[in-house]
């Protein structure tokens, strides 16, 4: 198996899919290219699957594959997205710090610690909060499972409808105005594909509460980030937690960089855990081995 990406650790992927009975590889030693069967890469430079005539799998090291959708180096084969309670666990981690410090008012202690000054805002229930989850997939519906248990009225918006306990769910354009419309914090678990591209425009950020908070832990390229940017600074939104941004690493003359009421975070609100996630590895390997379809594969033609 070839291993490609600049974010992860080679040595502990190499590890846990060893342990697995698999042979993972760095393009620099790969020996001879036919022998490749399958790739374990997230975001490999353009050209690269062309060497490895003998693929039958490819991998993508992450839940969001959009940097594997329309691609002509690749071949024909299987592309599978990770899939593991681990990593949902962790993102949902994430997500439920961010909801948390907009329901407890922590940027306004932040604030008022740096003045030197005791400022009592009483803490709202949780049941008097709306949150509004875009994207029940993976990671998603773990999230909005996670908001639900800590109380919070829980509203998704998914392309297909959901039946999921504590979550009152919507599809198409009218159930996303009720979200947006509704929500106290909005968060963004969206994939990247044509159809979200800039979904969140100028007009679908009006829709949203005076005052709400907008996280995004999915794709930057969802919302548009001047009309965010404008919604921010004109104080229609509260405030944003962004982990991801249209082009990344966000550059160095964002006005989001200078904004008290933003918290940027580069990218990594979720990562795939090697450990854990070796074992699906493995186990799509057999399936190839097998002739069987394999699990968590993308659909391209869907974009996720
Ligand atoms: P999934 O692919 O499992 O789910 C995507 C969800 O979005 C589904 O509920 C899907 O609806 C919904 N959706 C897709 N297109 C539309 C649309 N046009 N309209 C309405 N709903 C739509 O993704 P995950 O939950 O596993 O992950 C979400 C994203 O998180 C990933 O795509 C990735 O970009 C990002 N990510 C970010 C990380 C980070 O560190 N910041 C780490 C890992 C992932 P349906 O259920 O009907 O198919």
């Amino acid at each position: 198996m070839i291993f490609y990406s600049e974010f992860d650790d080679f040595d502990a992927w190499k590890t846990a899919l060893g342990s697995q009975g698999i042979e993972l590889r760095r393009s620099e030693d790969i020996g001879n290219p036919a022998d490749v069967r399958s790739a374990l890469v997230w975001k490999p430079p353009h050209g690269f699957f062309q060497t490895f005539q003998n693929l039958e799998l490819v991998v993508n090291l992450g839940a969001g594959v959009d940097a594997l959708v329309d691609r002509p180096d690749l071949p024909n084969v299987p592309i599978t997205r990770l899939s593991d309670p681990r990593m949902a666990r962790m993102m949902a981690g994430f997500v439920l710090f961010a909801v948390t410090r907009y329901a407890r008012n922590i940027p306004e202690f932040e604030k008022a610690q740096r003045d030197r000054r005791w400022h009592y805002i009483h803490p709202k229930d949780p049941a008097d909060i709306t949150v509004g989850v875009l994207g029940l997939g993976e990671l998603g519906l773990e999230a909005a499972g996670e908001c639900s248990r800590q109380g919070y009225r829980v509203l998704g918006w998914s392309r297909t409808p959901k039946d999921v306990e504590g979550i009152a769910s919507s599809t198409g354009e009218e159930g996303l105005t009720a979200v947006l419309s509704q929500s106290d914090i909005v968060v963004c678990m969206l994939p990247k594909t044509p159809d979200t591209d800039n979904m969140l425009d100028a007009d679908k950020l009006r829709l949203m509460k005076r005052g709400a908070f907008f996280i995004n832990v999915s794709r930057g390229s969802v919302v548009d980030e001047p009309a965010l940017i404008e919604a921010l600074q004109s104080g229609r939104l509260g405030g944003a937690t962004l982990d991801v941004f249209a082009k990344e690493p966000l550059s160095k003359d964002s006005a989001l960089w200078g904004m008290e009421n933003v918290l940027i975070t580069p990218h990594l609100a979720s990562i795939a855990l090697p450990s854990s996630a070796a074992k699906q590895i493995a186990e799509n390997l057999r399936r190839i081995g097998r002739n069987e379809a394999v699990l968590s594969r993308i659909d391209p033609r869907r974009g996720y």
